[in-house]
């Protein structure tokens, strides 16, 4: 292996330049580099990508592809399984090492696993780097050796442990090969929706790539870290840092995040309150990745008897944002419309789904795969298991949130309802969350005919609660006698 024997730098979910490791230590061997992602969507375990997240990766493999261009390199493209793509291009150029970095969740571990035991076989490496986490999952055990269950133990533990590394900067120009394999076009890819192009909204709400997701991490900063523990779980407010995109993606890096948050406050409790929350999405990932079952099976087994129901309408009202709940209905709409939803009404939509409507919580993931630019194998999954109670340090079962409630306390002016049902503005604050409790003349005054312009409520909260309650029981009664 000579100086000009390039590395190949295969880009996965970490679509930056700054704070990666991979990258460093491609560019720390002095040889040419060849960046090069690939999309593999028929490799064994791999999920393809949803719609949102499909238009995401578009544009931040544009973004990447020009960010390279600026240091004097490029990203090739190939599409086809990991293994063949580049096994195949590095026999082309002679490579005799992969660089990439480490992921966690759904296929990836086993897509990393097949490609170096492919490399391997024509005398090539894979070095696999970190980066994609606050804290890797073989260092965060309990003293069993053991992955945590339970996320408050897991937590201090994460906080018992040196500081993650210092985030690093982007690497200046980049040594590029004597001549470049060929690569496909983007455009090619047709990872945008053309006909219908529906993704205006998302056009509208976001701009993917590493600056944009820096400058999203400054707007956070500037504006609402302060008030984030008290603001956080009001959908009505700007008060998240939206950054769940770009860390899914890795256009920014968690390091980078939290080394960005501790120098700026640790004061008012917004700070520690954000790093929690950092700390959910490496739990979630520790989970995925220790119990690699977690987004398609229940992490508890009991559940695996559970009656879900079948119904297709019902599941397509919900899809839809028709159920006659007002902040349910606003959630689901603000999901199809931008690709995001705020995280407490994730929790009450996909409440809804589970318990009353008592559809099978792989519906809802699926769903939020499919609309969510931050689809994301683990988070999801450990989000929508959470909601079923079939989680680690799940939610219980029997705490079922009434969608009422929850919008007269997290939406207290209406302004979230508001914005996502325009159908309903007219109506006073106190019978928004509940239009079917207004009388027949504040109906009329605001314009709204339960039944046409806005659907009376599918379900009943209370027959939905008892409804749901007694299948829980029928589960536990199953998997007792299945015990
Ligand atoms: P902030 O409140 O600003 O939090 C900062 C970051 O912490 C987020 O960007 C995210 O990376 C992480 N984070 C925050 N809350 C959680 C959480 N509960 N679990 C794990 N990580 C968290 N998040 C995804 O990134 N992808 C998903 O596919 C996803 N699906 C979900 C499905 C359900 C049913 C539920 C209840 C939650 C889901 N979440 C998912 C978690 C959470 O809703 C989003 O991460 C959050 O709303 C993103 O907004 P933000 O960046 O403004 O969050």
């Amino acid at each position: 292996m000579n100086s000009k024997t390039p590395v190949i730098l295969w880009f996965r979910r970490d679509l930056r330049l700054a704070d990666h490791p991979a990258l460093l230590a491609a560019v720390a061997t002095g040889r040419p580099l060849l960046p090069v992602f690939v999309l593999d969507e028929t490799g064994p375990e791999q999920r393809p990508p949803g719609g949102a997240a499909r238009w995401w990766l578009h544009e931040s493999l544009s973004a990447l592809a020009a960010a390279l261009a600026g240091r004097g390199s490029r990203l090739l493209l190939r599409r086809g399984e990991a293994t063949d793509v580049l096994c195949r291009m590095a026999a082309e150029c002679g490579a005799a090492e992969v660089y990439c970095s480490r992921g966690y969740a759904g296929g990836a571990p086993a897509q990393e696993q097949a490609v170096a035991a492919a490399l391997e076989r024509q005398g090539c490496r894979l070095r696999r780097f970190a980066g994609g986490l606050l804290y890797e999952p073989e260092r965060i055990l309990t003293g069993q050796g053991r992955p945590y269950r339970v996320f408050t133990p897991f937590w201090r533990a994460c906080l018992a442990q040196p500081a993650p590394p210092r985030p690093e900067p982007a690497p200046g120009r980049l040594a590029a090969p004597a001549s470049w394999p060929a690569g496909e076009a983007l455009s090619d890819w047709a990872l945008q929706p053309r006909a219908p192009d529906w993704a205006g909204g998302l056009r509208e709400a976001w701009r993917p790539g590493e600056a944009g997701a820096m400058a999203r991490l400054q707007a956070f900063l500037d504006a609402d870290l302060a008030g984030y523990a008290e603001g956080r779980d009001r959908p009505d407010r700007p008060a998240t840092a939206m950054l769940s995109a770009p860390l899914s993606f890795g256009e920014i890096s968690p390091r980078q995040v939290s080394y960005a948050v501790r120098a700026r406050e640790l004061t008012t409790g917004g700070g520690e309150a954000f790093l929690r929350q950092l700390g959910w999405r490496d739990f979630s990932q520790h989970l995925a990745f220790h119990w690699p079952t977690l987004p398609t099976q229940p992490w508890q087994p009991a559940y695996r008897a559970f009656p879900w129901r079948r119904d297709p309408a019902a599941l397509r009202r919900w899809q839809r944002g028709q159920t006659g709940y007002p902040l349910v209905d606003a959630g689901m709409r603000q999901l199809w419309r931008t690709g995001w939803m705020h995280n407490r009404v994730r929790m009450v939509t996909a409440s809804f789904l589970v318990k009353h409507l008592l559809l099978d919580w792989r519906l809802g993931e699926a769903w939020f795969w499919d609309t969510l630019v931050d689809a994301d194998a683990a988070n999801n999954a450990a989000g929508w298991q959470w909601v079923a109670g079939s989680g680690a340090d799940a939610s219980p079962w029997f705490r079922i949130f009434n969608p009422v409630a929850q919008a007269r306390k997290f939406d207290p002016a209406g302004g979230y309802i508001r914005r996502w049902l325009p159908e309903l503005a007219a109506l006073p604050d106190r019978y928004l969350p509940a239009p079917w409790e207004a009388p027949a003349d504040t109906l009329r005054a605001a314009a709204v005919t339960l039944g046409e312009s806005y659907p009376a409520p599918m379900v009943e909260h209370a027959m939905a609660r008892r409804r749901a309650l007694e299948a829980h029981a029928a589960m536990r009664a199953a998997a007792g006698e299945a015990g």
